[in-house]
């Protein structure tokens, strides 16, 4: 007989964030112009816990929901009591605000620990049930690191279960297609990446729920180590809108006109070819190597940066040459003539920050690479590249560490790449990618070597590894970054760190993180969004074999079947056609969509290869293999033509290369028309005929 812990999240309602939704002086989002909700994917958590409790048959099984937040947080927990849960606790404390991920995980493994004790006691018979991630911090990282507190396995990704022979068989989303796994041991933790079986309060249950007693701990009752702040391992350093599309979104209201921009753009392309781009801001240069001793290159709020240009012209007008020179009496006259605009305490963190030269963290760039059937993923020898530009920066070697039972033939690419070191460890128990091996084998090779910064891909592979091994050898990490930049800190003597650069609450705003009280510094970056490096294969590099104690004991989990895509496809065409749900049916995919690559492949006298959003492939429409997308195939194509495609992150990321983007879709708010070039608004059984005929009189 399992219980259920359903972990619910308080977050803002971001599908109504407008623009007076940020400060504008700060940037950052004034969170009380937004209503709170649950967490979209926390309600369907708790309503794939309650599926679990029926097809179990087990009417005793018992389902908590456990919240971290302020007391208004309160809300979500009589939400999860109106619809299943049978009792809530309420983790709310002062000490517990400002956490990271790994602050965050920390205190919530110590309240589960306290809940299977003092409330449950179920000892080891139990699930902890979470949304695959929040819309606010948009990691994922929370439920992984809440398995490695407690030792547990982790199946994240989930989207459906069945119960046979007295276990669940969970059906999860894996790069490039599905799979059904078991868990070999429970207790176990889930998390949810989709469940639209969404449940319903009765009236009688709501009056229930809205006078049910709550059990509420503090920072105190739970005994966690790392809580709040202080227990984190990252830190923000800016917020800030992003920058605007860079893509035209220009509605166009015949088909005519749609029919000449597809010819034009292939013929001359519209020379948008780094739309996403990880902007190089200028390459770091080491303290010792700078030529101006003054000169910091840093990252900061907008006041920060002020005071350090006012402090710069003073040292200048005084004529000082070294930060040596600058004693009391200099601070006292720099503070005088600039009017007291500079604090004290300021002034000497960034008299300190000159003086400062050693770099924080020391070690090599490392890359965790990502395999399968014996292929890198190409957002591997991505990273590489990127961390190939860290590590010149930073005048150290490039490491790219690779797990699995037989390894060593991808050594030869992983150099050509732009790899020192390949750290290669083999062994039978890694044939198959498994959350719990994998971690061991590769946090045992970061405890050895201490390399100074670690990369993975953000894919579900790499979400699921980074967050476990990261909590497990004590480093910050942070999710999807899309900027990765050494830079000093702004003022104290932190020197040479990596700022990662990611967007969060759903893209509304971009913060830089760096990472503190930690070993390494880790991040995932998005796969598509750093450049790979043409391979060079004169590059020289060494193969160094690392051996981890590994046995079967270590396998969490057991993978029942696998569904890859299969087949050819030519995603290096230069223009590539995809449909969506919205094609409504495989009829339609292949007769609609299909007369479409016809008549523009004929026209153009070139290949036009067929893509698909990951829903179409669900729904049967075209081979998985055809998905393009975080977890099919990023793209970069001279022309992207998506069809009832409604423009998902997951979908966007991997085809954020292309130069240009024209999407049909019938509705007006499509959020693909935020993100394209050109589009119409209409269905398109009506739109593509007609641009089919167009494209014949062109
Ligand atoms: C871990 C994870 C990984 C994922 N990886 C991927 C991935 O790699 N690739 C991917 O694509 N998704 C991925 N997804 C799923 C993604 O979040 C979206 O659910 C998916 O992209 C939606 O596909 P869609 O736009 O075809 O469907 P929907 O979101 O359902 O949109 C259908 C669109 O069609 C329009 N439409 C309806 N009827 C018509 C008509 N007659 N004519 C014109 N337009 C019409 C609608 O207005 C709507 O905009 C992933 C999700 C998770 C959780």
């Amino acid at each position: 007989m399992s219980d259920y812990i359903v972990l619910v999240k308080q977050v803002p309602d971001v599908s109504q964030i407008t623009d007076n939704a940020f400060d504008p002086e700060t940037g950052t989002l004034v969170r009380t112009r937004l209503a709170s909700v649950i967490n979209e994917l926390d309600a369907q958590a708790l309503a794939f816990a309650n599926m679990m409790k029926k097809i179990s048959g087990d009417d005793k099984a018992r389902i908590i929901a456990l919240t971290m937040g302020p007391p208004m947080a309160e809300e979500v927990l009589r939400y999860s009591l109106a619809r299943s849960a049978d009792q809530v606790v309420l983790l709310t404390d002062r000490a517990l605000g400002g956490a990271d991920t790994w602050a965050t995980a920390n205190p919530l493994a110590h309240a589960i620990r306290k809940i299977t004790k003092d409330l449950l006691k179920c000892g080891d018979d139990y699930f902890v049930v979470s949304g695959m991630q929040s819309v606010d911090g948009d990691t994922a990282q929370v439920p992984a690191q809440i398995a490695e507190e407690l030792g547990l396995p982790c199946i994240a990704y989930v989207t459906g279960a069945e119960y046979k022979e007295k276990r669940f068989e969970f059906t999860r989303i894996i790069s490039g297609g599905s799979q059904t796994v078991a868990t070999k041991k429970l207790p176990a933790v889930i998390t949810v990446a989709k469940y639209e079986h969404t449940l319903f309060a009765t009236f009688s249950r709501t009056r229930w729920a809205n006078k049910a007693d709550l059990v509420q701990w503090g920072a105190d009752d739970i005994k966690a180590t790392h809580i709040g702040a202080k227990g984190s391992k990252t830190a923000v350093i800016r917020v800030f809108p992003p920058g605007k599309s860079t893509r035209k979104c220009q509605q166009l209201n015949d088909v005519k006109s749609l029919a000449k921009v597809l010819m034009d753009s292939v013929k001359s392309g519209n020379g948008q070819d780094d739309q996403n781009g990880d902007a190089q801001a200028g390459s770091y240069v080491l303290p010792d190597k700078r030529k101006d001793k003054f000169q910091r290159m840093f990252e900061a709020t907008q006041k920060e940066q002020d005071d350090y240009q006012l402090l710069i012209e003073k040292i200048k007008e005084l004529g000082i040459k070294s930060a040596v020179q600058i004693d009391d009496s200099v601070k006292e006259k720099i503070l005088e003539s600039t009017g007291k605009s500079i604090h004290k305490k300021t002034l000497d963190d960034m008299i300190e920050g000159f003086k400062a030269t050693k770099p924080a963290f020391k070690g090599e760039v490392w890359v965790v690479a990502e395999h399968s059937d014996g292929v890198v993923h190409p957002a591997t020898f991505e990273l590489t590249g990127k961390a190939r530009d860290l590590a010149d920066s930073l005048e150290t070697k490039v490491g790219v560490c690779i797990a699995g039972d037989n390894v060593g033939h991808m050594a030869e690419e992983l150099i050509a790449a732009g790899a020192d070191t390949v750290y290669a460890i083999e062994h039978k128990v890694l044939k198959q990618f498994d959350p719990t091996a994998y971690r061991k084998a590769v946090a045992d090779a970061i405890d050895k070597y201490v390399p100074q910064i670690v990369l993975y891909a953000a894919t579900p592979q790499g979400r699921m590894l980074a967050p476990m091994v990261s909590y497990r050898v004590h480093s910050g990490l942070t999710a999807d970054c899309t900027g990765l930049d050494i830079r000093d800190s702004s003022r104290k003597g932190d020197i040479a760190l990596l700022l990662q650069t990611r967007p969060a609450l759903g893209g509304n705003v971009m913060a830089t993180i760096r990472t503190k009280n930690s070993k390494s510094q880790m991040a995932t970056a998005r796969p598509g969004v750093m450049k790979r490096l043409p391979p060079d294969p004169s590059r020289k590099g060494k193969v160094v074999k690392h051996h981890v104690e590994l046995s079967e004991d270590d396998v969490s989990l057991e993978i029942i079947q696998t569904e890859l895509g299969s087949g050819e496809v030519n995603f290096g065409a230069e223009v590539i056609i995809s449909g969506g749900k919205g094609m409504q049916s495989r009829d339609n995919y292949e007769s609609l969509l299909g007369a479409l690559c016809d008549g523009l492949s004929k026209k153009l006298g070139k290949q036009v290869e067929r893509g698909a959003s990951r829903a179409a492939v669900e729904q049967g429409f075209i081979e998985r293999v055809h998905q393009v997308g975080q977890t099919g195939t990023a793209i970069g194509p001279k022309l992207y033509i998506a069809l009832g495609i409604s423009g998902a992150i997951q979908h966007m990321i991997g085809v954020a290369n292309t130069e240009t983007i024209v999407a049909i879709n019938s509705d007006p708010n499509a959020p693909i028309f935020k993100q394209c070039d050109y589009y119409i608004v209409g269905t398109v059984e009506d739109t593509i005929p007609q641009l089919v005929q167009a494209l014949e009189a062109e």
